[in-house]
């Protein structure tokens, strides 16, 4: 074995959409993923490139939908080939068409933007359990052996999944008995034919818009051959059943597939689980295989980072085989239905007349359109469960505190939604308060009206409805003979108090009530989620920059000011706009009284927005400039720079102390200038010494706590001084960075909100240089 070797929680075989979705969605959840798929490339064959109603609608949840472009829709579907209009209510009805290798890119780079680890050309060659993790033997792109060690392992490798078979999974089921020929060819100039049944057989042929053409064929009575075809057999086949001639084509793909149906008894053994085409192998008709596929890596992701995360046990993840091996069932036997409608000869014509003329029903047509778009699948714990128990929950406008938005925008970050129903104070208010210890891992929103096919949240009456991150309901009020507490923890772990805290998911105390509006967030989680922050100065400059960034991390932030109200106030309704929430208050720092004053509106304000006044995190930004020489400042100017830029922090830092959980983070922004010499600010510079040596002192005190302190010195940055719009000023300032530019307030604020997450936590007492590289002389 060479010395390369990784040490993950979940390594995911198959870089396909069901892995790629699968790695994002256990990223998004704060698990460690390793992807390996034995392509040294993602592939560039066009497989299946129809997406049904759920999976729109998943992909909506997360946000992937802009990237794909744009979509073209088709009503009509057809179940065997017998067309009917597949369209039901919803935000997506009917059949969309996405190329897989398009489906693939989003997914791969959302699940790369994640964190995911994706390692193409590694071939999975041997599986061994301990009981306690999975050691993945593989063999790399050079030929190199790898081995990799994870506490699970997800096959999502294919039907010829390598997972499955060094698993010992069974995988009963029936070979192929009929097969269809399919070719993509360049060149044709044929009739398009949809599900033609001629005489010797059927055939398709239909153009795609860059001009190919893909034909599939099927001779009645014809048995699956072994190994592929030529384009030769595929022309002659076509030739036989529709007399044109496609052999001067320029084939570009061609293969061919069968009828085989089969299922993994069990979806999970111990440690390893199957999704997929890993997990169930049915005819690819109409695209039900892919969209099934996206389906369980979707139910399973959330399960498996939680129990990663020790917030849910063995029950939790039996689920997905509980759940998912009824689904893949009933697909698999509409599509062996189906498989038979389409590829029969002339002894199944009087079978398709009748299923002809059954889809001419409404109910009928509306429970087969239920089906193939997976927005029937219902994960009732008990058949007796009465809706919306189950159910997903559809799409609906909600409103969080802080403005308007949808359902699946609340879910986006891949927590849970407890989704209040208008009206209701006296009980909403309850739910509330019960959900608050859960409220790092499920969000608060209210319903701006009843979510079609729920009869609003709760059911007739009822107040709320709990939602899974995989949007299913999982719990009802007035519907539930269980509370919601029970609901709560049965899906979501323990309340906040008891919940074991690994580094990758640590959170604070409960906070939010109300996260509002999902929003387009840089890295695509939110690290600070559930957590409060304080930021001094941040009405403008680095300070509002940071505010900004914190709150698009998660946190509620207070937006400190002293004299320029109208900039604070728009400083919380950017991060509002951007489904952020924040708030502004009013202090003057430097001044008898200071801190009381700031404290008194801060507490009163973090109580009412999140029924505790904890604050996780503070930022003393807040200072004041010189600008006036060693020989001319006077004892008063002096002071009034200590003042504001090291007692005031000082004595912050005390008092926050009482409101801040252990774990909590204060980043004091100090100055390069304490490194580089410039005679105009001694007295500045000295105030920012003194700044940094609140670091080092409080670092060893408060270490026992988990709380970090530590100072960011930026350099020249852009804080809308008149001086930055002086061209020449701008340049002369610029050139004493490394980068040849001065500092923008952004470049400083991601260093912030970097030591004030989980990631920073082996940081204290740290000098931290955001200078742009000035300090290297
Ligand atoms: P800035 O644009 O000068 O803004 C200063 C902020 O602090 C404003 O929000 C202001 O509030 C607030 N503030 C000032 N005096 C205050 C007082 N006595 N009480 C309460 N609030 C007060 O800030 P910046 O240039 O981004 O600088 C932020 C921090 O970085 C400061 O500590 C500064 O020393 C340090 N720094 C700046 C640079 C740079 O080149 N910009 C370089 C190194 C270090 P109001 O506007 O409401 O008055």
């Amino acid at each position: 074995m060479s010395g390369d070797y990784t040490e993950t929680e979940v390594i995911v075989v198959g870089a396909g959409p069901v892995g790629l979705l699968l790695a994002g969605e256990l990223r998004l959840a704060g698990a460690d993923v390793v992807v390996l798929d034995k392509l040294t490339a993602p592939t560039t064959e066009s497989r299946a490139s129809t997406l049904h109603s759920r999976t729109m609608e998943i992909l909506d949840t997360r946000g992937l939908l802009d990237g794909l472009g744009d979509i073209p829709n088709d009503p009509a579907g057809h179940f065997g080939g017998i067309p009917f209009g597949l369209a039901l209510p919803g935000p997506y009805p009917g059949q969309w068409k996405v190329a897989q290798t398009r489906l693939e890119e989003v997914l791969g780079q959302w699940a790369a933007d994640l964190g995911a680890d994706v390692r193409r050309g590694h071939e999975v060659t041997a599986l061994t359990g301990t009981g306690e993790s999975v050691t993945v033997e593989a063999r790399g792109p050079d030929g190199a052996p790898t081995s990799l060690r994870a506490a699970y392992v997800v096959g999502c490798d294919g039907e010829h999944s390598a997972v499955r078979t060094l698993g010992g999974f069974d995988f009963p089921g029936t070979d192929s008995e009929r097969e269809l020929l399919r070719a993509d060819v360049a060149g044709l100039d044929i009739p398009a034919r949809r599900f033609e049944r001629l005489e010797g057989g059927l055939a398709v042929a239909a153009r795609r818009p860059d001009g190919v053409t893909r034909v599939m064929v099927h001779e009645y009575g014809s048995r699956p051959r072994r190994g592929a075809p030529s384009f030769e057999e595929v022309a002659d086949t076509w030739k036989r059943i529709t007399g044109e001639d496609i052999g001067g084509g320029t084939p570009l793909w061609v293969n061919s597939f069968g009828d085989a149906s089969r299922q993994a008894g069990h979806y999970r053994r111990g440690r390893l689980l199957l999704a997929g085409d890993a997990a169930h192998q049915q005819m690819p008709i109409g695209g039900q295989a892919l969209n099934l596929g996206l389906q369980d890596a979707f139910n399973l992701g959330w399960k498996l980072a939680a129990v990663i995360a020790g917030r849910g046990g063995e029950e939790l993840l039996d689920s997905y085989h509980e759940e998912r091996h009824p689904v893949g069932q009933a697909v698999q036997s509409n599509i062996r239905t189906q498989a038979l409608l389409l590829l029969g000869g002339p002894e199944v014509d009087a079978v398709r007349e009748v299923f002809a003329e059954l889809t001419g029903h409404e109910d009928v047509r509306a429970h087969l359109a239920g089906m193939i778009s997976g927005l029937d699948v219902r994960y009732a714990r008990s058949a007796d469960d009465p809706a919306p128990l189950g159910l997903r929950l559809p799409r609906a406008d909600a409103v969080g505190e802080d403005g308007g938005t949808t359902t699946s925008e609340l879910l986006r970050t891949g927590r849970g939604l407890l989704l209040l129903a208008p009206g209701h104070e006296a009980r909403r208010e309850e739910l509330r308060a019960a959900a608050l210890p859960w409220s790092d891992r499920v969000r608060v929103a209210t319903a701006a009206e009843a979510a079609e096919g729920t009869d609003g949240p709760g059911g007739p009456g009822g107040a709320a409805v709990l939602v899974r991150p995989d949007g299913y309901v999982v719990w009802a009020d007035g519907v539930s003979a269980e509370g919601p507490a029970a609901a709560l923890e049965r899906w979501f772990g323990p309340a906040s108090a008891r919940t074991p805290r690994p580094a990758a998911v640590r959170e604070p105390a409960a906070v939010s009530a109300v996260v509002p509006a999902a929003r387009e967030r840089r890295s695509g989680t939110e690290r600070l989620a559930g957590r409060t922050a304080l930021v001094t100065g941040s009405s403008r400059g680095m300070g509002r920059a940071a505010a900004i960034r914190l709150a698009e991390e998660g946190a509620l932030v207070a937006v400190h000011y002293t004299s320029d109200e109208a900039a604070a106030r728009d400083v919380v309704a950017s991060v509002e706009r951007d489904g952020g929430r924040a708030f502004a208050v009013r202090a003057e720092l430097g001044v008898p009284g200071d801190v009381d004053a700031l404290f008194g509106a801060l507490e009163a304000d973090l109580l009412d927005r999140t029924g505790s006044t904890d604050l996780h995190i503070l930022v003393n930004n807040a200072g004041v400039m010189g600008g006036v020489g060693p020989d001319d400042i006077t004892p008063e100017q002096f002071d009034r720079i200590f003042a504001v830029n090291a007692k005031a922090p000082f004595f912050l830092i005390q008092r926050a102390l009482r409101n801040m959980p252990d774990g909590g983070r204060i980043v004091n922004i100090s100055s390069g200038l304490t490194r580089f010499a410039n005679p105009d600010e001694i007295a500045y510079a000295m105030s920012k010494g003194a700044l940094e040596q609140l670091a080092l002192h409080f670092a060893k005190a408060l270490g026992p706590r988990g709380i970090t302190i530590n100072s960011v010195a930026p350099g020249i940055t852009r804080n809308g001084s008149p001086v930055f719009d002086i061209p020449e000023a701008v340049e002369q300032m610029a050139s004493l960075s490394a980068f040849n530019r001065v500092g923008e307030p952004e470049d400083v604020a991601d260093v912030v909100a970097f030591l004030a997450t989980d990631e920073a936590r082996w940081i204290t007492g740290s000098f931290v240089d955001a200078t742009g590289g000035t300090l290297l002389g």
